[in-house]
């Protein structure tokens, strides 16, 4: 179970933007983005940003989708390749992919502050699917599953 343990911060820093990671630190003025917006690494400031080249631009985009997501590149190609195996538009499939993994499933119900929160409640053991525990944070919720989260009595959600 591979996942990213390097500071967090870094990652919007790179991509130019804020990616939510941390959950309420992101909206203070501690945000490292806020106080750094400029590149990670000793010669991040002083880099000139030229225009990016068309592959540059879709690396990026790449990037920022998996970063928010919390997902690795295997797993991403994974659910990519899965994607343009299914018909429909590819690249809404796989947006649909990300968003049906367990622990975006319950950050996105509000019982977490990020991703790497959810994730881990998720890792230990505490959200239960259809009755049944799933410690498994890639797991794809499907229509009709009924999640539960142990010691949260009063959250039990419907999909
Ligand atoms: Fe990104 Fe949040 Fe860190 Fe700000 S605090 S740089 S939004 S992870």
């Amino acid at each position: 179970m591979a996942r990213y343990t390097e500071a967090k911060c870094r990652l919007c820093r790179r991509e130019g933007v804020k990616l939510f990671l941390k959950g309420p630190r992101c909206n203070t003025e501690k945000c490292s983005f806020v106080k750094r917006p400029y590149a990670p690494g000793f010669h991040g400031n002083k880099m000139q940003r030229r225009k990016p080249s068309y592959y540059a631009m879709q690396l990026r985009e790449k990037q920022k989708a998996k970063r928010m997501y919390g997902v690795l590149e295997k797993q991403f190609r994974r659910f990519f390749s899965i994607a343009v195996r299914t018909k429909g538009a590819t690249g809404g499939i796989l947006i649909q992919l990300l968003e049906r993994r367990l622990d975006n499933v319950i950050y996105r119900s509000l019982c977490a502050f990020s991703r790497y929160q959810a994730r881990q409640t998720v890792g230990h053991g505490f959200v239960f699917v259809n009755s049944r525990r799933v410690n498994i944070p890639s797991y794809l919720v499907k229509l009709g599953d009924v999640i539960e989260i142990r010691g949260r009595e009063e959250f039990k959600k419907t999909i």
